[in-house]
């Protein structure tokens, strides 16, 4: 395809061609004898992704907002205590959704392109009795990625319930959620599970599942209410027929056909795959003299890269060149900053070759803006990077 972009965005991202070709198979019944299968298959499989042998999965037709709505609803009662750990616009999304179902309590905010320190998370929890505590894994906005294993056991310690945002990183960064004791790890179809937009994902431990059971209130949202859904599941699993809302009947099949490619890559060596495309793409920013948002190189994300344009560059025409190239990049989302840094989407399929068209469009785009220094270094290290052992 000689017109063909590349897609190098935070979601959606490029799509291996069995699981976009499941999307065109004619329809079947949401009850038909295969696609209940399927489903089932679908559940069991979720639960060696998110390495959460004990924990209940759930697959709802909407976005990753869906997601978090779930977990929000049904964990959350009038007048219940929750801290929000943020790192960017997703914590701030997760702390709107929290207060509208009635939550009280506190958000500690880091600075762009840095982490809420772990010492000030546990001093919130010692200070007050949480009921529940969100991180986002890796704000999307910041490319920032938090320390996933320490929060959750902070929330076993406390004995308060995790929710950990995984929409940008379920399936590229590794998560143990049921060795690291979280309680809720949830994601979106259009991200690192590699299938288009349109499903929400979560998995919940027996802990978070025991604390719904005992609200005391009703649900405050009909439809991301568990009640309607968790038999559904089950029964799914049972490879029975059910219905509450009709599935997104296509979306599961390719679900199904991605959580078989994950499977079978392993998830260590899909962890590791994304190691390595991420940091040969953050040797190339930096051979280029392209500064980048997380302050620290240990916490910055595998599944996405979020960098300051050069100065002296427009990042619109800078945008524009790099597509004239034929790769398609994010411009920035946090509300400061936006004018002032890019995102380039680096998760799922994503292979050598991607990451290396990635870095020549770049180049080109620089070069294109007048950028005075070697805009062939970039290239250079990313190569040395990949051919390295890592
Ligand atoms: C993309 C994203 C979301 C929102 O997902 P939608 O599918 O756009 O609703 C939430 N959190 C994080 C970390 C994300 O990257």
């Amino acid at each position: 395809m000689k017109g063909r972009k590349l897609l190098m965005i935070p979601g959606p991202i490029e799509f291996e061609p069995e699981v976009l070709q499941a999307m065109s198979i004619p329809t079947p019944s949401h009850v038909a004898p295969n696609f209940i299968a399927c489903f089932g298959h679908c559940l069991e499989m979720m639960r060696k992704v998110w390495l959460c042998p004990d924990g209940q999965p759930f697959i709802v037709a909407g976005s990753g907002t869906l997601a978090m709505d779930l977990a929000g609803a049904n964990l959350i009662e009038p007048g219940d205590q929750a801290l929000v750990v943020s790192s960017g616009y997703f914590g701030q999304r997760f702390a709107h959704l929290l207060r509208r179902y009635g939550a009280e309590g506190d958000i500690l905010e880091a600075a762009p392109g840095e982490l809420v320190p772990l010492e000030q998370v546990e001093a919130a929890l010692a200070a007050k009795n949480y009921k529940l505590m969100t991180f986002t894994h890796v704000d999307t906005s910041t490319g920032v990625r938090t320390d996933a294993q320490a929060l959750g056991a902070l929330g076993q310690q406390y004995n308060t319930l995790t929710i950990l945002d995984g929409v940008c990183s379920v399936a590229g960064e590794r998560i143990h959620q049921q060795e690291w004791g979280i309680d809720v790890v949830l994601t979106a179809s259009q991200k690192a599970i590699s299938v288009p937009p349109g499903l929400a994902l979560l998995v919940v431990s027996p802990r978070a599942m025991q604390a719904w059971q005992q609200r005391r209130s009703p649900v405050g949202n009909y439809y991301a209410d568990w009640h309607n859904w968790l038999p559904i599941m089950q029964a799914y699993e049972d490879r029975k027929p059910a219905y509450f809302g009709t599935p997104a009947v296509n979306l599961i099949m390719a679900l199904e056909v991605s959580l078989k490619q994950i499977l079978a890559e392993g998830m260590e060596a899909r962890f590791k795959r994304h190691a390595h495309i991420a940091h040969a793409f953050r040797e190339a920013m930096q051979a280029l003299a392209i500064m980048m948002l997380p302050a620290e190189k240990a916490a910055a994300a595998n599944t996405l890269t979020a960098a300051f344009y050069p100065e002296g560059v427009d990042g619109n025409q800078f945008r524009a060149a790099v597509s004239q190239a034929g790769v398609i990049i994010a411009g920035g989302l946090l509300a400061d900053l936006k004018s002032q840094y890019f995102r380039v989407g680096h998760m799922g399929p994503v292979n050598q070759n991607d990451l290396l068209a990635t870095v020549g469009a770049i180049e080109a785009a620089l070069h294109h803006c007048g950028y005075p220094y070697d805009t062939s270094a970039g290239s250079k290290a990313a190569k040395a990077a990949l051919l390295a052992d890592f």
